[in-house]
């Protein structure tokens, strides 16, 4: 049984993170502010005596003892984290530095949720983890992409002056279950969109690709990153590389949902990527992994999900 601490928690990602970790048998602690996160995610674990939810927010330090961190507190879609900017890049930024701290003091193993978003509107396709990426400094999708490049680059120098044990994954795009309804991501906003019969929203053209993976499919990913050879610190891609337009997408959720909703385009936002699709050969090579669950199945999954919800 290890103990093991998981940042952010509380929300998508991060429930189905602690949900796995108790169900192999491991401690957990889970701290999330709940900006995005919800208590309603975890609820069903707080019976575990093995299972701790504490509100604490990452750019304060905290203090305890454990084996393991897992750093994920950070708002995801575009709309939370453009909502307050400076509090996204401090999150991403003193979150980093508190937990690497944190990991350095008690000799912890920590993994930083890294981001596609980090290769930015990408001129080399498909991506590979020696792409340095193309990101604006200014423009409104920046405190979320130059916050996770810095807590790379603070991940990659506490293991070079201090010897901390990091693993980075950079995670591609993701949806499943316990998505909110209202996050603003495609996924979820062409799923309730067709379940409640409203037009279905593309911004622009729609031919803009991106790469899904289902939710179950990048937990595997990043459990084996953690666990995977001593010195391989990543970073390393883990993502589907299926890659679709959301024209492809939106046509996918009619014809899966039998809704009745209309496509609508909207203005395009500033600096949305054009196209993105994981290399994923490092992942098969050192984590022996890939993802197992297509984008039919997942988008099934999810939609009777958002029908028990809704
Ligand atoms: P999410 O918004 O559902 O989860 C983020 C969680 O972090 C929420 O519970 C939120 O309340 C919490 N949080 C935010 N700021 C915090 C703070 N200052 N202190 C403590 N907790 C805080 O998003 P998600 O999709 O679950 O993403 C989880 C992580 O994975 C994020 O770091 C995100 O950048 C990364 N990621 C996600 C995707 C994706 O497609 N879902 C892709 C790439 C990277
Ligand atoms: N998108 C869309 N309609 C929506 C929400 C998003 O067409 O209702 C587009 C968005 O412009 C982007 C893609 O879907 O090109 C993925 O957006 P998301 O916010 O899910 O992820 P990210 O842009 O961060 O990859």
């Amino acid at each position: 049984m290890k103990k093991i601490l998981v940042t952010g928690g509380a929300g998508f990602l991060g429930s189905h993170l602690c949900e796995r970790l108790l169900n192999e048998g491991n401690e957990v602690i889970c701290i999330d502010n709940f900006f995005t996160g919800s208590k309603k995610n975890v609820v069903h674990l707080l019976d575990n005596p093995y299972f701790e939810l504490v509100r604490h927010d990452v750019t304060m330090p905290y203090f305890v003892e454990l084996d393991q961190i897992y750093n994920l507190a950070c708002p995801a879609s575009p709309i939370h984290y453009q909502y307050n900017p400076i509090k996204t890049i401090k999150t991403s930024v003193m979150g980093a530095i508190n937990m690497l701290g944190l990991a350095k003091r008690i000799g912890a193993r920590i993994l930083q949720a890294s981001t596609s978003e980090i290769y930015g509107d990408p001129a080399v396709h498909p991506q590979k983890e020696d792409y340095w990426g193309n990101v604006n400094t200014w423009g409104p999708r920046s405190c979320y992409d130059e916050g996770k490049r810095s807590a790379e680059t603070l991940f990659m120098d506490y293991h070079m002056q201090n010897n901390v044990d990091i693993k980075v994954i950079r995670i591609f795009n993701t949806y499943g279950p316990r998505m909110h309804p209202g996050d603003g991501r495609v996924v979820s906003n062409f799923i309730v969109q067709a379940l409640k019969g409203e037009d279905i929203t593309i911004y622009g053209n729609g031919q803009q690709t991106r790469s899904f993976q289902y939710v179950d499919d990048l937990i595997e990913g990043m459990i084996r990153m953690m666990n995977s050879r001593d010195g391989f610190t990543g970073p390393v891609n883990v993502g589907n590389p299926y890659e679709f337009t959301m024209l492809e997408l939106a046509e996918k959720v009619i014809d899966l949902t039998g809704s009745k909703s209309k496509i609508v385009h909207l203005e395009i936002p500033k600096d949305d990527p054009t196209r993105r699709q994981p290399d994923i050969s490092l992942a098969k090579k050192e984590l022996d992994w890939e993802p197992k669950i297509q984008l039919e199945e997942g988008l099934r999954k999810t939609i009777e999900y958002f029908k028990s919800i809704i």
